[in-house]
C-alpha cells in the first residue's frame, strides 16, 4: 500500500480533530455514525460534513452507507497518518522515502529524521487478509470485533517493539529500536541484504554455526525467534555479519509448544544451507539439552519474563497468538512438516565441510555475494519541506 505522506503537512486542526474521532469512535463501531463523529470532536454537525469530506478525498476515512445509518470508518491511510503524525511530532522521523519491503502483514519504508539520517518504517498490517476469512473462533477480540485489524496491528507493532528493546539492550544482533506509534515500528536502517538474495558465501559452515548459536543464546534467553528464516536474517553488506528482524511472533521457551518452534526454527536454517550452499552438518541445536546445559545459567536473564515485565501484557500477547493461529492455521503445531520438494537435493555434496562448523578463521574479508537483480533499490528522500 502506497504511503503518502504529502498529506501529513496540510491537514487542519479541526481536519484533525474529526480524525481522531473517527479513530476513537472505531474501538466499538464498524462504521461510526456521523452524529458519533460530530458529538466526539466537538465540531458542529453543518461544518462537520465538509471536513469529513475532505478526509475521505484523502482516503484517511471511507464513507460508508450502513442499512441503519450513514457514516465512515477508518482506512489504513488514516491509521498511518495519525501513527506518522505522532512520530514526526516526536522528532522520530521527518521525510518518507522508497518502500522497501511488502510482506504479508507488514509495509516497510525507509524514512528519515530531519538530519537526514534514514531508518527504517514498519507498519504492520494485520486485517490485510480479510477477517472474515478466519474460520476459528474470534472471541478473543472481545468488543473489539469491529476494529480488529486496527487493534491486531498495533498489538504486533507493541509486540515487536517489546522484544526487539530487550534483544537490543542485551546485546542481540537486532536494528536499534527508535520509537513506536499505534501499528508503527521505527528502527536503525541495517545495510544489508537478506539472507534469502545470498547465492555464494565464502564460508557458510561458519555463517551456519553463527545462527545456530543465535538459536541458542536466544534460547537460553527464554526466547525462540519463530520465523528464523532467509528473509528475516540480514546480511550485514561491510561485515558480513548476521542481523536478525521481524520479532511478532516470538515465544516464550516456556510456550507449550516451545520444541516444536525451536525445532522449526532449527530445521529452516538446515534447510536453507543444504539447498542454498550444500551444506550440511551433523551439528545442530536439541531444545533440550540447550536449556539443561543452561542450569548454569550462563545468560543470567530471562527475556520472556523481561519484556511481559516491560508492559507487553500475557494478555495481549495471548490475544496476538490466537490471532496469528488463527490466521496461520495450517502450519500450528499439530500438523506435521510440510516440506514438499526436497528429495532432489537431499544427499548430494554429504562428505563436503561436515566438520566445518567449529569456526573456521581467516577468510573474514570475502563478502558474500548477492543476488544482482534482487539488491535494495536505491533510496530516494523525498518531501523536502
Ligand atoms: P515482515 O513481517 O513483512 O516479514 P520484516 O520485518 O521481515 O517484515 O521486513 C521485511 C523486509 O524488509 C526484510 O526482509 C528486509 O528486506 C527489509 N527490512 C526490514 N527491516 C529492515 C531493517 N531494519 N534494515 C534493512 N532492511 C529491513
Ligand atoms: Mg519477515
Amino acid at each position: 500500500m502506497k504511503l503518502d505522506a504529502t498529506d501529513l503537512r496540510y491537514i487542519t486542526s479541526d481536519e484533525f480533530r474529526v480524525l481522531t474521532a473517527v479513530e476513537m469512535g472505531s474501538k466499538n463501531h464498524e462504521v461510526v455514525p456521523n452524529s458519533l463523529i460530530a458529538q466526539i470532536s466537538g465540531l458542529r454537525h453543518g461544518g462537520i460534513n465538509k471536513l469529513m469530506g475532505s478526509l475521505a478525498k484523502r482516503n484517511l476515512i471511507a464513507k460508508v452507507q450502513n442499512t441503519k445509518y450513514e457514516g465512515y470508518r477508518l482506512t489504513y491511510g488514516g491509521y498511518d497518518y495519525l501513527a506518522i503524525r505522532t512520530l514526526s511530532k516526536r522528532e522520530s522521523m521527518y521525510s518518507v522515502g522508497n518502500q522497501i519491503g511488502v510482506g504479508k502483514e507488514s509495509d516497510i519504508y525507509v524514512v528519515a529524521n530531519e538530519e537526514g539520517t534514514q531508518c527504517v518504517l514498519k507498519l504492520h498490517r494485520l486485517g490485510r487478509i480479510s477477517f472474515r476469512s478466519i474460520k476459528n473462533n474470534r472471541d478473543y477480540l472481545g468488543k473489539r470485533k469491529s476494529a480488529s485489524w486496527m487493534y491486531m496491528s498495533r498489538l504486533a507493532a507493541q509486540k515487536e517493539w517489546a522484544f526487539m528493546k530487550v534483544l537490543h539492550e542485551h546485546g542481540f544482533p537486532v536494528p536499534t529500536p527508535i520509537d513506536q506509534a499505534r501499528h508503527c515500528i521505527l528502527m536503525e536502517l541495517i545495510d544489508a541484504y537478506p539472507l534469502r538474495q545470498i547465492d555464494d558465501h565464502p564460508n557458510p559452515g561458519k555463517l551456519y554455526s553463527t545462527l545456530m548459536d543465535l538459536i541458542v543464546r536466544f534460547a537460553r534467553a527464554g526466547l525462540i525467534h519463530g520465523d528464523f528464516n532467509e528473509f528475516n536474517i540480514l546480511i550485514r553488506r561491510e561485515t558480513g555479519e548476521p542481523v536478525v528482524i521481524d520479532f511478532p511472533q516470538m515465544v516464550s521457551t516456556s510456550h507449550e509448544n516451545a520444541e516444536w518452534y525451536f525445532n522449526r526454527d532449527v530445521e529452516c536454517i538446515r534447510t536453507f544451507f543444504r539447498r542454498r550452499f550444500r551444506y550440511e552438518s551433523v551439528l545442530y541445536p536439541r531444545f533440550k539439552r540447550t536449556l539443561q546445559d543452561n542450569e548454569g545459567d550462563e545468560e543470567g536473564f530471562r527475556l520472556d519474563v523481561m519484556v511481559e515485565a516491560s508492559g507487553f501484557s500475557k494478555k495481549d500477547e495471548d490475544k496476538l497468538q490466537k490471532y496469528m493461529e488463527s490466521v496461520k492455521g495450517e502450519d500450528g503445531p499439530e500438523e506435521e512438516d510440510e516440506d514438499e520438494d526436497e528429495e532432489s537435493e537431499e544427499n548430494s555434496d554429504e562428505d563436503e565441510e561436515e566438520e566445518e562448523e567449529e569456526d573456521v578463521e581467516g577468510e573474514e574479508d570475502a563478502q558474500p555475494t548477492p543476488h544482482a537483480e534482487e539488491r535494495r533499490p536505491a533510496i530516494i528522500a523525498s518531501h523536502a519541506p
